[in-house]
């Protein structure tokens, strides 16, 4: 998946750029940049590559996930309705927002529920996030109808599915904002960097404004902008821009041989007995980030996972056991283990999250194993990789 596979002189060449001219700073300096503007290069060609209006860039995809929160007005108090399978970021930006997070079941998809997140929804429900976990897609189409008719926001987390879509319309498209990642284990990297979308020209200018301190960024003097709103900083570099860059424009090549890769191996997993497959509501839309499947209960699973490893199959998840994707472990939540007090704790209605039952969750997570997919792998490697797994899948 990561873009930190191809790492070349592209990257090299658009870092040179800004090395030579020695403005590091996304705004300003006009005439010292060269013309060169790394940030706002990315977000024209993110756009048009996602056929989305507006793009801004920021430091990181928790960055991002903040400034879409605050665009849309989720704040204090505000309720926002997630999954438990995700990147602990998507609750922490939740949390930092003065917002509780409400658990929501996960389906087959690996992603919320939409009949869940109608089961979950109060009045004080603002906003719902999926997250395309992985690289596919939620049902996205169904839960846009749930917000649509509840009058919520939806906000979509697709740090990890950059380039896929859902017929035909690209994630993070769906809602009022989507959220990107450019960390360095996403389908590309910055180094560090993130980024949110929208059609909407009036959360645009928010997202704009809050991720840099309020400035409206009008005029070519910095010092005199005016600041219609407060905000933050959640700037990116320039040099982290210009990584961004060169790797942005290698998606399609990426994305292309991730599916080659991918369909390669699920098809000669689709012969093992007891194995099935994620449910992916387009299967043409998946980036192909991962194979994800899963197996018949959770004794067997947790088996599997044990021997992949033993046989030296790298790269497999048993999310269920792990420490920052799944709920399970998220101990530091269950007990607001924190290291400043947070102002969900200030309401009568904060949730006690040790009491939480996610029985439909648990039934799906504990059966699954995802199996990363790498760009590097020669044909030889993928058909010696197919030859272990099968091995250890039917040995049992
Ligand atoms: C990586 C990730 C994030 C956070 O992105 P960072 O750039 O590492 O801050 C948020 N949500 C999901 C689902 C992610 O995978």
């Amino acid at each position: 998946m990561p873009g930190f596979e191809i790492f070349g002189d592209e990257e090299r060449k658009e870092v040179s750029d800004v090395l030579n001219t020695g403005v590091l700073f996304r705004y300003g300096f006009d005439a010292a940049r060269k013309g060169h503007w790394k940030a706002k290069t990315f977000e024209a060609e993110l756009c048009k590559k996602l056929n989305v209006k507006h793009c801004h860039l920021c430091s990181s995809g928790t960055a991002a996930l903040s400034i879409a929160l605050a665009a849309c007005g989720v704040g204090a108090g505000d309720e926002v309705i997630v999954p438990p399978f995700t990147f602990i970021a998507t609750i922490e930006a939740v949390v930092t927002a003065g917002a509780v997070p409400v658990f929501a079941e996960i389906d087959e998809t690996l992603c919320l529920d939409p009949e869940s997140v109608k089961e979950r929804i109060t009045e004080r429900t603002k906003a719902v996030i999926p997250v395309h976990m992985c690289g596919a897609m939620a049902q996205i189409d169904a839960i846009k109808a749930v917000c649509d008719e509840k009058c919520l926001i939806l906000i979509e987390d697709a740090c990890q599915s950059l380039g896929a879509s859902f017929k035909g319309k690209a994630l993070g498209t769906f809602g009022q904002m989507g959220c990107f990642s450019f960390d360095p284990v996403k389908t590309i990297t910055c180094g560090e960097g993130g980024g949110v979308v929208t059609n909407d020209e009036k959360l645009y200018a928010l997202a704009d404004s809050y991720s840099d301190h309020g400035h409206d960024h009008i005029g070519s003097d910095r010092g005199r902008e005016t600041h219609p709103i407060l905000g933050y900083n959640y700037r990116i570099s320039e040099l982290n821009a210009a990584v961004g860059v060169a790797q942005l424009r290698k998606l399609d090549i990426i994305i292309e041989k991730q599916r080659k890769h991918k369909k390669t191996i699920k098809t000669a997993l689709s012969q093992c007995p007891g194995v099935s497959f994620r449910k992916l509501p387009d299967e043409l839309g998946d980036s192909a980030t991962f194979l994800s499947f899963f197996m018949p209960d959770e004794a067997s699973t947790r088996q599997l996972a044990q021997n992949l490893a033993e046989a030296g199959v790298d790269g497999c998840f048993y999310w269920y056991d792990n420490n920052w994707h799944y709920i399970r472990q998220w101990d530091h939540l269950k007990t607001l283990n924190v290291a400043a007090k947070l102002p969900m704790q200030l309401l009568k209605y904060c949730p006690d999250y040790r009491k939480l039952n996610l029985v439909q969750s648990d039934a799906i997570m504990s059966r699954t194993i995802s199996i990363q997919i790498k760009l590097s792998w020669t044909e030889e490697e993928i058909e010696s990789r197919i030859a272990k797994i099968v091995k250890v899948i039917q040995k049992g």
